[in-house]
């Protein structure tokens, strides 16, 4: 049979799917490294068969290859848990065996324990302690034991070239499992480190900015306006009578019509501008290099645009609304972006009483 990556890939995917993707990326990790440890089993079996001429020891590694294929089978049956734990008790049989009885100190087998403590940090979970405390400080034990201990006669007695090279295979299999180890774990801390920040700045809802995020490059963008004398407009928008919306139709359809409202305004925007979503149905955008001119055109063309919006809900006519909003401008007397949200706030309140859907400027 040939074995083609198509066919190892299937393997590596074997019991992830019912699970989410996080998930599934771990069970995918036992897979693979308890395929790897079977590969390099199987070498140490031609090894001890064709150059050292041991052909027990050969089968009995074997077996041990087809241990290692165990943990698959058993994530095939979602007993994920159980995989990780009978991969490290069989590594450690393994070790035992080998490194006790059957080869001397020199070959180094023993040396097999070190890569058990940062392999169950990479394959169990968080919440997985006791197996990881348990497999760590039966390893560390296990080679002082193998290291201090007086060996009695090992079942093979090797050449010296024959175990300096057991030896350094067992360096370099350390060496390069320990690199892989790390290259997971360190691209596994990238992946999260992206989703968080992704997370502490991205309204879920609409998936704009947030108000955090907002306030952040809000400060950034006024003190570059400050520094370079440079136009600076801020335009909040809430949506009028929006509580309607949410009792007439429900809260679903109240969401809609806020993703909506985010839709527009965004496709109607510069990549350089800012939009968040500032709290319920209010919005902020941040116009950079924009005078209260422009900034006022943007406004009547966005109020335009979301009284354009129509919602299609089954089973009632297509759901219109409005949105009033807010303009503010920066100049030298302000001191921070709060003050000019709350100008723009100040206008905004102005344009509901002015009767809604309009837009009105802060006048210094
Ligand atoms: P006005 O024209 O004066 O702005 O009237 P309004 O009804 O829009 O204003 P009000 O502030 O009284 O109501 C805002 C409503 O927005 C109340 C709240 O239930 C709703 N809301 C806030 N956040 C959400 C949300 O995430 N989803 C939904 N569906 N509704 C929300
Ligand atoms: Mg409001
Ligand atoms: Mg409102």
């Amino acid at each position: 049979m040939m074995i083609t990556p198509k066919f190892v890939s299937a393997l590596t995917q074997i019991g992830t799917q019912r699970l989410d993707p996080v998930e599934a990326s771990k069970v995918q990790i036992t897979n693979i490294v308890a395929l790897i440890t079977c590969v390099v089993a199987f070498i140490y079996a031609l090894y001890f068969h064709f150059a050292l001429d041991q052909g027990y020891i050969a089968l009995a590694n074997l077996g041990f290859v087809l241990c290692y294929f165990l943990p698959v089978l058993i994530n095939y049956k979602y007993f994920y848990r159980l995989a990780k734990s009978w991969f490290f008790m069989v590594l450690i049989a393994h070790v035992c065996l080998f490194g006790f009885y059957v080869f001397s100190q020199a070959a180094g087998f023993h040396f097999y324990y070190l890569i058990i403590i940062p392999g169950v940090f990479l394959l169990f979970n968080q919440q997985d302690k006791i197996e990881k405390f348990a497999f760590c400080l039966l390893a560390i034990l296990l080679f002082f034991v193998s290291e201090l201990s007086v060996h009695s006669a090992p079942m093979i007695v090797l050449a010296p070239t024959a175990e300096k090279t057991l030896f350094l295979s067992v360096i370099f299999v350390i060496m390069t499992e320990t690199y892989f180890i790390m290259s997971v774990l360190s691209r596994n801390i990238g992946l999260y480190e992206n989703e968080l920040k992704l997370m502490a700045s991205t309204d879920i809802l609409t998936g704009i900015n947030n108000r955090r995020i907002f306030m952040l490059l809000g400060k950034e963008l006024f003190e570059h306006a400050r520094r370079y004398n440079n136009p600076l407009s801020l335009m909040m928008l809430d949506i009028d009578y929006f509580k309607k919306i949410n009792d007439q139709y429900g809260h679903l359809v109240g969401d809609k019509a806020l993703q909506q409202v985010a839709l527009t305004l965004q496709a109607n925007l510069r990549a350089s501008d800012v939009l968040a979503r500032y709290g319920g149905e209010e919005f902020v955008i941040l116009l950079p290099q924009t005078d209260s001119t422009n900034a006022l055109e943007l406004a009547q063309k966005l109020r335009e645009e979301v009284s354009l919006i129509r919602l299609e809900i089954k089973g009632f006519e297509p759901i219109s609304f409005t949105t009033s909003i807010g303009l503010a401008q920066y100049h030298d007397q302000l001191k921070s972006v709060t003050q000019l949200l709350n100008n723009a706030d100040k206008a905004l309140y102005q344009a509901k009483k002015a009767g809604r859907n309009k837009v009105l400027a802060y006048q210094v």
